[in-house]
């Protein structure tokens, strides 16, 4: 069964005169690591609110269509509920702060206190996610005192920790340097490894294109284009519809257009290198 199954969603938010969404159909595996792009105003972040339910429960306005979770209609579904099902992520982790515990540990306790887990199975779950996000040395730290990478790494935790099956990642980096945002990432694709289905939006296309199964891309509230990242990647469309490529493709372009013949499109630095090397003759794993 689909993780996630939107179809023929269309949404305008109350104060507008134009569609955010017109009849996106999206269909999303169980563990399947997904990741939606486009230009600014495409409609991302209100395809991950429709996906979480804060539209139109929250964010008002006229929406037709339908979004499954886990096959349930998330119409006839409550926000509790859907909590409890699917994990949202934004991009200021700042605003996601409980604001209420002293430290990171009590941060990653803080939920899993509401929903009445035992104290003792909160310290050992807390324990373990310390480790898995690679924060343990910030356990007694203030989460306000952090940097921004290191309270982005908190906050994603303290929504790991939680153990929906599906999470909604929107833009997760977009205030981070690029030693915080592999961080993040590494973090992001062990929960994939873990077995979680992932929907994320992200502007940084080499990450988008290493990590995702599908890329979706979205212009003006449609999508146009659903595929592996390859395929999306080395569809014209993409730049047309003023999305940037992953520097790889981009350089990989650059030496096709000069007659060098690269096998496959390399969606990463590290893949582009490997080709060049066998093309040179080198031994590519040295
Ligand atoms: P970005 O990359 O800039 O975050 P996006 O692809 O996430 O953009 P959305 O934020 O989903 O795009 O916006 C889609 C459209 O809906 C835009 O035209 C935007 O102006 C409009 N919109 C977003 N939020 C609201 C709102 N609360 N009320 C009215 N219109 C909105």
């Amino acid at each position: 069964m689909a993780a996630v199954e939107v179809s023929r969603l269309s949404f305008t938010y109350a104060a507008a005169d134009a569609p955010a969404l017109k009849g996106v159909d999206l269909s999303i595996a169980d563990g399947e690591f997904c990741s939606i792009i486009g230009a600014n105003g495409a409609g991302k972040t209100t395809l991950c609110s429709a996906i979480r339910g804060f539209v139109p429960q929250f964010h008002k306005g006229e929406l037709t269509g339908t979004v499954t979770i886990g096959g349930k209609d998330i119409a006839q579904t409550s926000i509790g509920d859907l909590a409890r099902e699917i994990g949202f992520v934004f991009q200021n982790p700042f605003t996601q702060m409980s604001g209420i515990a002293r430290t990171v540990f009590d941060e990653l306790a803080f939920g899993l206190g509401n929903l009445g887990v035992p104290p003792a199975e909160i310290r050992e779950r807390v324990e373990e996610m310390l480790e898995t996000a690679r924060i343990a040395e910030f356990r007694d730290r203030d989460p306000f005192a952090l940097s921004g990478g290191q309270q982005q790494r908190v906050a994603l935790a303290s929504m790991l920790i939680m153990g929906q099956d599906t999470l909604v990642i929107d833009e997760p980096t977009s205030q981070l340097d690029p030693a915080s945002t592999d961080e993040v990432f590494a973090l992001i694709g062990a929960m994939k490894d873990a077995g979680r289905t992932i929907v994320l939006v992200e502007h940084k296309m080499e990450h988008v294109a290493t990590y995702s199964d599908t890329v979706v891309l979205l212009h003006e509230g449609r999508v146009v284009l659903t595929g592996p990242p390859s395929e999306v990647f080395g569809d014209a469309r993409t730049t047309e519809h003023g999305t940037r490529l992953p520097p790889a493709v981009l350089l990989a372009r650059a030496l096709r257009e000069r007659g060098v013949d690269l096998p496959e499109l390399p969606l990463s630095v590290a893949e582009l290198t490997r080709a060049v090397r066998e093309l040179l003759g080198e031994d590519a794993s040295a």
